[in-house]
């Protein structure tokens, strides 16, 4: 038996991971498959009753004993700085060393994009962010703060170890799943330090899959093209800052945030997978949140846990109900957060 852990945080992470999780419980028993699902209450109410988030000896009991976490959303207006999203969510992800953000951006159907005269052929694409370095990694300082002459400096880091892994784990997804393209984006014309290293070192890995065309864009370039020619991708790869935008540019293509899913990945060891929304303080508590963000981000952990063909159901399953307009009233059904759960679950 694997471990799953299920951490489904505050405000609609709840709700969602609870039809997420009945969706899991349909394909364990549908599939035969050997997991075993741990609620872990972690979130908002724990840290403001004991001020507990990430508790001691998480991260080597998830190491040890388990395979994979999934986690609902964190983040809660009682919380003003969302001190707890941040030690569980980034916690988790720098010291389990989950330096892939995978985030497929997916058409499920045409009336989905906001793009006109696109179908599901122009948009399916899966984008790789650099999810341990660049911008985000808090390194910097303030001179004279407060004043008119403060200083604010706030560095990128850019390795050669961690800018090769994640082209190399684009690459490699490319060519297991027959992709013929990877591109990449960067803006290496101005940053011509760090994001050379990017491109050399993307000159260098595509050299070692020669079936695979490279091909390299500035940021800017493909954030337009990625409206005027998204048919083009196939499998985008960049680094932290620019794919913290670009997957969101990504969602908003294909149906908004109640639809997207994300890993947060290190091969072979265990990955955490999470659905692109936060908390939505606005919307919370009122069976009200699209649960397919959460249920296709099921899926993809069931594929990397080596079930391709749960999660290949779990997807048709999903199509089918928004082809149904089985759906909550964000894209345009009537259901609740539950009822379209059970919609996918039926259909399954
Ligand atoms: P947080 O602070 O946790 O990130 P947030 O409200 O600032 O929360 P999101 O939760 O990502 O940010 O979402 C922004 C808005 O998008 C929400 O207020 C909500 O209206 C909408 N939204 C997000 N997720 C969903 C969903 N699953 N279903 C329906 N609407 C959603």
């Amino acid at each position: 038996m694997r471990k799953i852990a299920i951490i489904p945080g505050d405000g609609i992470g709840i709700e969602v991971t609870r039809a997420a999780l009945r969706v899991l419980e349909c394909a364990k028993a549908k599939f035969d498959l050997s997991l075993t699902f741990t609620e872990f209450d972690w979130g908002a109410e724990k840290y403001l009753r004991e001020g507990v988030s990430l508790p001691a000896g998480a991260v080597e009991m998830f190491e040890q004993e388990y395979a994979a976490i999934f986690t609902g959303a964190f983040g809660d207006p009682r919380v003003p700085d969302n001190r707890h999203a941040a030690d569980i969510l980034l916690g988790l992800r720098f010291k389990l060393d989950l330096y892939i953000n995978l985030r497929p951006v997916v058409l499920l159907a045409d009336r989905l994009t906001p793009l006109k005269n696109r179908t599901r052929t122009d948009l399916d694409f899966v984008i790789f962010r650099e999810n341990t370095e660049g911008l985000y990694v808090n390194a910097g300082g303030v001179l004279k703060r407060g004043t008119p002459q403060e200083v604010a400096i706030q560095e990128e880091i850019n390795t050669r170890h961690g800018v090769e892994r994640i082209i190399v784990a684009a690459f490699e997804y490319a060519r297991q799943h027959g992709r013929q393209r990877v591109t990449l984006a960067d803006k290496s014309n101005l940053l011509t330090y760090g994001h050379d290293l990017w491109r050399r070192t993307f000159r260098e890995v595509a050299s070692r899959f020669p079936e695979i065309e490279a091909n390299a864009q500035y940021i800017d370039a493909m954030a337009m093209l990625m409206i005027t020619n998204p048919e083009q991708y196939q499998v985008i790869v960049t680094n932290n800052l620019f794919g913290d935008i670009l997957t969101d540019l990504g969602a908003g293509l294909v149906g908004g945030l109640g639809l997207a899913a994300s890993g947060n990945i290190h091969p072979g060891k265990v990955s955490l997978f999470e659905p692109v929304h936060g908390s939505a303080p606005n919307i919370a508590g009122k069976d009200m949140a699209n649960p397919i963000g959460a249920i296709l981000t099921a899926a993809m952990m069931l594929e990397y846990l080596g079930h391709p063909e749960a999660a290949q159901a779990v997807e048709s399953a999903v199509s089918a109900c928004i082809a149904a307009n089985q759906v909550t009233s964000d894209i345009g059904g009537t259901l609740g957060t539950q009822a379209a759960g059970e919609a996918v679950v039926a259909r399954m």
